[in-house]
């Protein structure tokens, strides 16, 4: 049987010389291992489109219960990510992290926050554009924090959820167990859970992050602290959500604690 779909290559193992097993990232059938044979061959039609990454309309043969791609044409090449190396370590992070959260062989087409294949598009474009217009962790802070939502973990992010107020000149805190906002006059004191006073700034790219259509969920700007801040809050409440860690986002963290204190 044969079939076509739109897929991103997010995980690769190499089987003999030229051929490999790729993990190709679909709306239509989740996350499905292929077999791509003689993709490594310097004249195979294969070469671009089985790199990790790689966005490709790949047509696939189902024998049984396994996959072989029969051909694929790419749609966008997110190469040049290899020439930097924490450019390369948070696009693995990303790739997965979504391996991990997506079921294989299950139709993610009925997700009602959109496409899993075009949200992980635009998360490794952001990645690689990342530097002119908003920093690495600000799309790390992005991209965990949209897709807790698109898991169905979305804080609720309106107002406070006491009184109903959307700001408060005293502040809002944000109690990442419990996912939902509270406002300084409304908040207990003796509350004894986790709980980060925001920094404005900080609640502003939250609701952007969250709300936003998808093409502007990673269009926001932030000083530094307050994107420390919102980086802290996102990392723990994606990792808090999936019950895992990753090595690749520890690879990641390490390189830019490494980046800050060299400057
Ligand atoms: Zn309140």
């Amino acid at each position: 049987m044969l079939l076509t779909c739109d897929g991103i290559v997010v995980g690769r193992r190499e089987i003999g010389e030229n051929s490999c097993f790729i993990d190709i990232l679909t709306d239509e059938l989740g996350v499905v291992e292929a077999t791509a044979h003689g993709a490594n061959k310097i004249n195979s039609n294969l070469l671009s489109s089985a790199a990790l990454f790689s966005y490709s309309e790949f047509c696939l043969n189902k024998n049984k219960l396994r996959y072989t791609v029969n051909s694929a044409k790419p749609k966008f090449s997110f190469h040049e990510l290899s020439r930097d190396i924490e450019k390369l370590a948070l696009a693995s992070y990303f790739a997965q992290a979504v391996k991990f959260c997506t079921p294989s062989e299950q139709n993610q087409r009925e997700n009602k926050e959109g496409s899993l294949v075009r949200f992980l598009a635009v998360s490794l474009y952001e990645t690689l554009h990342a530097g002119e217009k908003r920093t690495l962790t600000a799309v790390k802070s992005a991209f965990e924090l949209r897709y807790s939502a698109m898991l169905g973990f979305a804080p609720n992010l309106v107002a406070c959820h006491n009184c109903g107020r959307y700001d408060c000149e005293n502040g809002m805190l944000f109690l990442s167990r419990k996912s939902k906002l509270v406002c300084a006059d409304c908040f207990n004191p003796d509350f004894e859970g986790e709980r980060v006073m925001l920094f404005p700034e900080t609640l502003n790219a939250m609701r952007n992050i969250v709300f936003s259509p998808l093409d502007r969920c990673f269009k926001f700007a932030v000083s530094a602290d307050a994107e420390k801040q919102l980086s802290a809050i996102t990392e723990d409440y994606f990792l808090y959500r999936t019950e895992r860690s990753f090595t690749s986002l520890k690879y990641f963290n390490d390189l830019i604690k490494g980046i800050d204190k060299s400057e």
